[in-house]
């Protein structure tokens, strides 16, 4: 730390810098609207100014990407408008900006280190806490509810209720946010417990610096006083020999001295292959809580309540949509959303399924059921008692045209192929052509309850 006069120095700065962002981003609210300044501008953070240049942090990489695109140039100038000695903006991401909304803190203090509440030495080795990742935050359902359960009470209890706790589950399925939720919540509810919130690949590598500084007393008692010590994704210390020897040691004494433990990894302790017997007999001394896969139930709730949360209108169909085509992770669920919210934004329309499939063409390809057009049109072929040659030649003749037009809607509905590229397997038709089909089956089905039947009827064999 510098001196005293330094300080002082570095906070006027932080002060002017913070009052000219004020006027910045008031203007540019001004410019944009509601809407977009809440999506895009509330979130970002400024950091500092350097050389001319003034550092601006969003939460994600995608917001990121999206507000250098769209509003930096913007900035800069509104920004060398109040301060000629800014030359330019940086946006730049920091997952861990703020705290939680629960105790929004004033932007300022978010800045500076947790440390001033408890000013613990282990306080400046805990990784940032993401402000998002708090239990009431957290969307509950059959697959999570036990884990969910569990964080909960271990954030909750006033002494420890199982030690330690092992969350394990596949990647993006809400490890992290449970544990960021668990650190949240003591910190709040609790000030004067420590929490260390760090991941094993720190872990591992703090401990290597030690070694190498001689400075292992030191990183033993960082790790020795806390309350409640929390390592993220420990199946990368299985198979490092040393790490894990001297996590056992850090282990052992933090259970004795009666604090907490929670630990995360992508497989059960068992299962973990290159971890030490011993280890993973204490592992498993504790509770075991594992998150399953999603549902479809539950990726529904995430979605509604993620929309929600985003202040965006999306149909319930485009809701069903996601819930059904993006059966990966909540990652890629949650990404997928952002994506069509955001697009809708940009281009000032409302959110359909079509705009949906679009924007999400290459992400719905990778989770598509791999139904195939060729599928399709076998199956509608013989349904309705054709040639699968006729999907593809010039015969125009209503018994013909209106499966091929069925196929077609089917084609747009089950696979994410483009428009254009529907038409060309169907004996090069133009894209036009394609929108018509699509268009007169939805009119069709909604005026013609047999007819609806039928189309449904296919939908869920092709879907199988
Ligand atoms: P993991 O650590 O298991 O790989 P994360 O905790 O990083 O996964 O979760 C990935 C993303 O999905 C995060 O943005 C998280 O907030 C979100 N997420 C996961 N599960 C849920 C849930 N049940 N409710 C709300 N958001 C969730
Ligand atoms: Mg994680």
């Amino acid at each position: 730390m510098g001196s005293t006069k330094e300080r002082a120095e570095a906070q006027d700065q932080n002060q002017d810098l913070q009052t000219e962002w004020d006027a910045v981003s008031s203007r540019l609210r001004a410019e944009v609207g509601e809407t977009a300044f809440q999506s895009w501008l509330r979130p970002m953070r400024v950091r500092e100014c350097r050389d001319g240049t003034v550092q601006i942090s969003v939460p994600t990489r995608f917001m990121r990407d999206w507000a250098t695109a769209h509003y930096e140039d913007r900035l800069t100038e509104l920004w060398r408008g109040e301060n000629a000695e800014v030359s330019a903006v940086e946006i730049v991401v920091q997952a861990d900006i703020g705290a939680p909304a629960e105790n929004a803190a004033p932007k300022k203090e978010a800045e500076a280190p947790a440390t001033a509440a408890n000013g613990r030495s282990s306080d400046g080795l805990c990784a940032p806490l993401d402000e998002r990742f708090t239990f009431d935050q957290f969307v509950v359902g059959k697959p999570n509810e036990f884990a969910y359960a569990a964080a909960r009470r271990v954030g909750e209890a006033a002494s420890v209720p199982f030690n330690p706790l092992f969350l394990y589950g596949g990647v993006g399925l809400g490890k992290t946010h449970l544990m960021h939720a668990i650190a949240w919540h003591v910190r709040t509810a609790t000030p004067e417990r420590t929490v260390l919130y760090l991941s094993a690949e720190k872990f591992m590598y703090r401990f290597i610096r030690a070694l190498r500084e001689q400075n292992t007393v030191d990183f033993k008692e960082q790790f020795r006083s806390v309350d409640v010590l929390m390592i993220d994704d420990v199946q990368f210390i299985a198979g490092k020999d040393s790490t894990q020897e001297e996590f056992f040691h850090t282990f052992n004494a933090l259970v004795d001295q009666g604090r907490q433990i929670v630990i995360s990894s992508d497989k059960s302790p068992s299962d973990l292959e290159g971890m030490e017997e011993r280890l993973v007999s204490r592992l498993n001394c504790g509770l075991v809580a594992d998150i399953h896969a999603t549902t479809y139930e539950l990726r529904l709730g995430i979605l509604q309540s993620k929309a929600q949360k985003l202040g965006a209108v999306v149909p319930t169909k485009v809701l069903e949509f996601l819930a059904h085509k993006i059966t990966s992770n909540v990652r890629e669920l949650e990404g997928a959303l952002n994506r069509v919210v955001a697009h809708a934004q940009l281009v000032g329309r409302d959110i359909s399924l079509e705009t949906t499939q679009e924007v999400l063409h290459d992400l719905l390809r990778a989770n598509d059921r791999r139904v195939t057009i060729e599928e399709i049109q076998k199956q509608v072929a013989s349904h309705f008692n054709i040639r699968v040659s006729d999907m593809h030649s010039a015969r125009r003749a209503r018994s013909v045209a209106r499966p091929r037009q069925v196929a077609m809607y089917l084609a747009k509905q089950l696979t994410s192929r483009s428009l254009p590229e529907i038409g060309r397997k169907f004996g090069g038709r133009d894209h036009t052509t394609v929108m018509h089909a699509v268009r007169k089956v939805d009119e069709l089905r909604e005026h013609d309850s047999g007819f609806n039947e039928d189309v449904e009827l296919l939908r869920r064999m092709l879907e199988g």
